[in-house]
């Protein structure tokens, strides 16, 4: 496969961006090698600058749920564009986009718009902290809620597949102020709160975790973080970011139920665009300025182009999507796990809703503890493989393998043949 085109696109990339990248993951660091530079995509295809095309299984780590450059939410796209690129003032659009998010989870009552996951979280403990007048929170290792300061310590996603404890930068008084929990783990939660309850004012999670590879609350455990946060009077915020509008129409709320105080909202209901969410009862969110006195703001916010976007993508995201989503991580999963079994590569695959990954260890993985224990370096061996033969995964082993309902079956069965030289790879240590 010819990549001179990427070559030479990373290194004037690595003048003048940091590590020739504007999102650490994407630097192949993982994995090895140096990253493909992306021209166009269409469906459930990306095409390199060298004319490479590869089944996307990224998917821009969760928005294309409808595969790329979808003709609706195109078609939105331009329609809205033509209008005017950003008003700074309210528009219809963000109205329409807050009610869709509302109607389809059921406890919202208000959400506020904001341009990324990492503003959605930042801004929902803020309103917890304003609300509670407490300043600590609790956050779980192997959690990623982006890149707010509080929220830094023990994360997954990019920080994980760099192997960080954490981020320089981050203030001593903030990272102060968390306290960072083993996932699944009630008796930790217990005793945390037994010590510090009167000065938590938050427990935030991420619905069903992602960004360590997909780990599932064990039963039990978020109606647990719902009981002790009631009990001692903290807010439990669940981080949808991920999951939102992708494990089901409503969410992981939609598969578990278990009410948190408010919710995080990103990738999907953007559309690609930048555009997040938080939300929960009124009587919470009417803290916020204008209204009450936590601040929170956006010259971009609700921005009209990025809400048409999001809208044309909820609005397509019907009971047929997500039946495609499941015949589709299905078949992927079934096929990686007879791949790696034939080859003798430990492996085990985890689930919430269609949403899949891939852990190179051969025991259930409840934490993060756990997932570090796999074999990242057969995951690089299968990933590089995979790569060569057209299929683009996430490049580390600590991420959600990302469908979409535009993965047709020739999609799919390009996969398919390609899994079993990639599990040969990755068994050849
Ligand atoms: N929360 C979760 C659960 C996420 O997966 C992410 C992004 N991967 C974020 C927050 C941060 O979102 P963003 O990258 O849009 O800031």
């Amino acid at each position: 496969m010819i990549t001179s085109g990427s070559d030479d696109l990373m290194q004037r990339a690595r003048r003048v961006i940091p590590g020739g990248v504007n999102s650490p993951v994407r630097a192949f660091r993982g994995v090895g090698g140096s990253p493909r530079f992306i021209a166009s995509a269409s469906g459930p295809y990306l095409r390199d600058v060298d004319g490479n095309e590869y089944v996307d299984l990224i998917c821009s780590w969760g928005p294309m749920i409808l595969g790329h450059a979808h003709p609706q939410v195109e078609a939105a796209v331009r329609d809205a564009a033509a209008k005017g690129f950003s008003f700074g003032t309210p528009s219809e659009n963000e109205v329409a986009l807050a009610e869709e998010i509302v109607a389809r989870v059921e406890p919202l009552e208000q959400v506020r718009l904001v341009s990324s996951g990492t503003e959605a979280t930042m801004s929902a403990l803020r309103l917890a902290r304003g609300y509670t007048g407490r300043s600590a929170v609790v956050k779980f290792a192997g959690c990623y809620h982006g890149h707010v300061d509080a929220l830094l310590a023990a994360a997954g996603s990019g920080v994980a597949t760099f192997a960080l404890p954490d981020s320089a930068g981050v203030p001593d008084s903030a990272a102060h102020e968390t306290i960072v929990l083993p996932y699944n783990d009630i008796d930790a939660l217990r005793a945390a709160f037994e010590q510090h309850g009167d000065r938590i004012a938050a427990v935030i999670t991420e619905a069903s975790p992602g960004n360590m590879g997909v780990v599932p609350p064990l039963p039990g455990f978020t109606q647990a973080l719902r009981d002790i946060t009631t009990e001692y009077g903290a807010l439990l915020i669940s981080d949808e970011v991920m999951t939102g509008f992708r494990c089901s129409k409503a969410g992981w709320f939609g598969l578990e139920g278990v009410v948190p105080d408010l919710f995080t909202f990103g990738k999907v209901m953007g559309g690609g665009f930048p555009a997040a969410a938080f939300g929960g009862p009124a009587q919470i969110m009417e803290r916020l300025a204008p209204d009450g006195p936590v601040y929170q703001a956006g010259t971009l916010s609700g921005n009209p182009v990025a809400t048409a976007a999001g809208l044309a993508t909820l609005r397509g995201c019907t009971d047929e999507v997500y039946a495609r989503l499941e015949v589709v991580s299905h078949a992927i999963a079934d096929g990686a796990a007879n791949a790696l079994s034939a080859a003798g590569v430990p492996h085990t695959i985890q689930w919430a809703g269609s949403m899949f990954s891939v852990f190179f260890r051969d025991e259930e993985v409840r934490n993060y503890d756990d997932a570090r224990a796999q074999d990242t370096e057969a995951f690089g061996r299968f990933f590089h493989s995979m790569l060569e033969q057209g299929v683009h995964l996430p490049p580390s082993a600590f991420e959600v393998w990302f469908v979409g309902a535009a993965h047709d079956d020739a999609a799919v069965q390009k996969i398919l043949d390609a899994l079993p030289d990639a599990a040969r790879a990755a068994a050849q240590g």
